[in-house]
């Protein structure tokens, strides 16, 4: 039996200590406790998947430059045994991340798989009866854009619900200065524009904003967004990167953001799309153009907090800023069977933090960098 299953087991005593009745309590226990909740109450509905560990680009807020992949990268059908097991317990979104996921082989084939998944659960909570019951999943992908011209097609056509790319400058020259990929923006423009003619539109276009490297880029994004139909996002530093050199200083605050768009052009709000959205959003008077602005380290957003993630190795993380990792994989590869892992993926998720701590004295960075866990 798994050491992971025997560390965390239902009522505390080691699942293979379980005799066959008590197994079966817990099946039982597992099926009458209805969709994944931590112990704060939030319902787990958001699956973020790294199904890699491999990048292409080497963003200088991330990645050090030197290193390479540093975790292993696991067969595409066990990562979608583990998604079931998640979609059994209430999750309906899968995001694919990495790493780069638009580097692994068979992404589309797995995009395929997922979409003939079903949720577990209706919107109102109830248990669906059977399976056909279910809703399909939304199924989206994080990528770089680097390959995503000539794959958002088929992408689409596997049954893909919506693309994010993450582009950190509108500009040629910071562009290849953050990624340190020469020629890489007319790539991502590229894939962008294929996106949406896929029909994977609105694409969001997340930027991460630096202080003295890429704020200069506000109002080009802006004007961005009104030209080309996307959605802009720009999210606030947080303290992931390989190398360990943020400063709060550097951060680009949600405050700064909005006053300089104001400057702009006026900006009006919008209202949540749902409660738990994490960006809040803004067009500008005459409606043309969206930005979302996530501000995880000046308003954050934690008690709305629906996620998990898998890294690419197998390990469930409850927060980005955990200290230590849960082996899903390794129960899996034990043989743990799917209640098993059931019940310890609701254990596992009793543990998600309350919130994350960044800023505050004491602070700890977390055990992985944001590459290596999959954003
Ligand atoms: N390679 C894919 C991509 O570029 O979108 C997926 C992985 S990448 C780690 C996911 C997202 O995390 C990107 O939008 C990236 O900008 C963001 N990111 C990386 N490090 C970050 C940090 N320290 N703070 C905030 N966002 C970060």
């Amino acid at each position: 039996m798994a050491a992971s299953l025997t560390t965390i087991s239902m009522a505390g005593a080691p699942a293979a200590l379980l005799d066959p009745v008590e197994r079966l309590g817990a099946v039982d226990r597992w099926a009458s406790r209805g969709r994944l909740r931590d112990k704060f109450g939030r319902a787990i509905t958001d699956l973020r998947v790294s199904i890699t560990d491999r990048c292409n680009y080497r963003c200088v807020y991330c990645r050090t430059g030197n290193e390479g992949a540093q975790y292993a990268e696991l067969r595409i059908e066990d990562y979608l045994r583990m998604v079931r097991i998640f979609v059994g317990l209430g999750v309906e979104k899968v995001r694919l991340t990495g790493g780069e996921p638009l580097l692994r082989s068979g992404l589309v084939e797995m995009v395929g798989e997922l979409a003939r998944m079903r949720t577990a659960f209706l919107p109102d909570g109830t248990a669906v009866g059977d399976f056909s019951e279910g809703l399909p999943l939304d199924i989206a992908v994080t990528t770089n854009g680097h390959l995503l011209a000539g794959l958002a097609q088929p992408l689409k056509d596997a049954g893909l619900s919506r693309v994010t790319v993450s582009m950190d400058a509108v500009d040629a020259e910071t562009f290849t200065a953050i990624t340190r990929v020469p020629r890489s923006l007319d790539k991502v423009l590229a894939g962008i524009r294929a996106a949406g003619a896929a029909g994977l539109g609105p694409v969001k276009v997340n930027c991460v904003l630096l202080r003295g490297f890429n704020d200069g880029q506000i109002e080009q994004f802006a004007e961005f967004s009104r030209r080309e139909g996307v959605i802009v996002r720009f999210i606030e530093w947080m303290p992931l990167e390989e190398d360990r050199t943020w400063k709060l200083e550097t951060v680009v605050t949600m405050e700064e953001i909005v006053a300089r768009l104001n400057r702009f052009r006026p900006v009006v709000e919008l209202a949540p799309n749902v409660s738990s959205e994490t960006a809040r959003r803004y067009t500008f008077e005459d409606g043309v153009g969206e930005i979302g602005i996530i501000a995880p380290v000046s308003r954050p957003f934690c008690g709305h907090c629906s996620r998990v993630r898998l890294t690419s190795d197998g390990k469930i993380r409850t927060c980005l800023f955990s200290q230590s990792d849960h082996d899903l994989y390794g129960a899996m590869a034990r043989g743990g069977t799917d209640e098993e892992l059931r019940t310890y993926v609701r254990q596992v998720v009793m543990k998600k933090e309350a919130r994350h701590h960044i800023g505050e004295p004491g602070f700890e960075k977390p055990s992985r960098s944001m590459v290596h866990i999959g954003g």
